[in-house]
């Protein structure tokens, strides 16, 4: 309803009128990139940008600000991303690329509309698999160094019930990379139930 009643801004920098304007839609438009984070998932990690300008602005806008009307255009350059990396050989394209969203707080998830994350791979054109969550007691991991995130997580990347048709391999996708550490948990979580993650890749790299 907010929508009707203020004039749309660019998620990015605020200027009226657009959901992303077109300065904007140029910072996203750079080709992803090969990340190292402190904490080794010991699979590839990309990211499209830096936290930081447009990327963080856009990602908090969607995350924390209800602009879910970007998501179409954010999940349209995570599509390109992807066809980028494995027309490069970085991510493998055979048999068909499948995306799973890195795990969140499912109450945290409900209360801002749904995952975010999840919304925006649905939107970049492959198939989609949610497998994961954390768990309800994880805390909340700003503020924590790499160790500790890391003990914060052990054991509380959760799998949702098994169904049919569950993907053999996968690829990551978290809105923001830090330590690597929930990127870790996830491809050991995944890799116990005999799901194999062949990249991570994230909207924007700390
Ligand atoms: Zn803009």
């Amino acid at each position: 309803m907010l929508e009707l009643l203020l004039p749309r801004r660019c998620v990015g920098c605020g200027i009226a009128g657009v959901t992303l304007c077109e300065l904007c839609r140029h910072e996203w438009r750079n080709p992803p990139f090969r990340v190292d984070p402190r904490v080794d998932p010991r699979v590839p990690v990309f990211a499209l940008g830096p936290w930081g300008g447009v990327h963080r602005s856009t990602v908090i806008g969607i995350k924390e600000r209800g602009r879910r009307d970007a998501i179409p255009e954010i999940g349209a350059v995570l599509g390109a991303a992807i066809r980028y990396l494995a027309a490069r050989g970085d991510l493998p394209a055979s048999p068909g690329i499948v995306l799973s969203p890195a795990p969140t707080r499912r109450r945290v998830a409900r209360l801002r509309g749904g995952d975010t994350v999840a919304a925006i791979c649905q939107a970049s054109g492959f198939d989609v698999v949610p497998l994961v969550y954390l768990a309800a007691s994880v805390r909340d991991s700003a503020g924590l160094d790499a160790v500790s995130r890391r003990k914060n997580l052990v054991g509380s990347v959760r799998m949702y019930r098994r169904v049919e048709g569950w993907p053999k391999r996968v690829v990551v996708i978290d809105d923001v990379v830090t330590t690597g550490a929930t990127a870790a948990a996830t491809v050991e979580c995944l890799s116990v139930a005999g799901i194999l993650v062949t990249g991570v890749v994230a909207l924007a790299a700390a």
